[in-house]
């Protein structure tokens, strides 16, 4: 099934001069949305892990229905003041400033393998701040899944030393 007609490009949003790739097309149609989430699905049950771990908003609405579909874990990784209990905070760097990404403190446990869900790969700042937060708490990562990999926005050797599921490419 090929998903990239139910995904549209929107430009200059959510400022001027972006292109965003917007999936709610795809969440809209019932086929696709199904297909999607057993393809991550398949690639979650192979690498063995327990846990899947996202971002949100839009990895949420991907990874809890692969958590749910393979039976593992679903861990939230959110910006901070979004969190009520005590959490595990990793700061990192954006073109102009920082950012922050947290997740409850006990959430990921050491030994945990875990498979990390997003919609979109731009710049790889998200997913490798992800990563960090994970080793921090002693799991592993089995594996990485994204929806779709905007290539031009990052460097190609970029989580070449992961095993990374790419449903589509631009
Ligand atoms: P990165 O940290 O630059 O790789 O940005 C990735 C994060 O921003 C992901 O969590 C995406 O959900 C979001 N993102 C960046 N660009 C887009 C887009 O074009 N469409 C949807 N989400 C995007």
């Amino acid at each position: 099934m090929n998903l990239k007609k139910y995904i549209l490009d929107v430009q200059d949003f959510p400022k001027p001069g972006v292109n965003f790739k917007d999936i709610t097309p795809l969440l809209n149609d019932a086929q696709a949305f199904h297909f999607m989430i057993e393809e991550i699905s398949k690639f979650v049950k192979k690498t063995g892990a327990n846990v899947v771990v996202a971002p949100e908003a839009r990895g949420f609405l991907l990874a809890s229905a692969v958590a749910f579909n393979t039976k593992t874990r679903f861990v939230l990784v959110r910006k901070p003041g979004k969190l009520p209990r005590e959490v595990i905070d990793i700061e990192y760097s954006l073109e102009y400033g920082t950012n922050h990404q947290q997740i409850h403190k006990g959430d990921i446990r050491p030994g945990d393998q875990v498979v990390i869900i997003d919609d979109v790969l731009a710049t790889g700042g998200t997913i490798e701040a992800i990563i960090k937060l994970i080793a921090r708490e002693g799991a592993e990562v089995k594996g990485i899944s994204f929806l779709a990999d905007l290539t031009y926005l990052h460097d190609e050797k970029l989580l070449s030393e992961y095993n990374v599921q790419k449903l589509l490419k631009y």
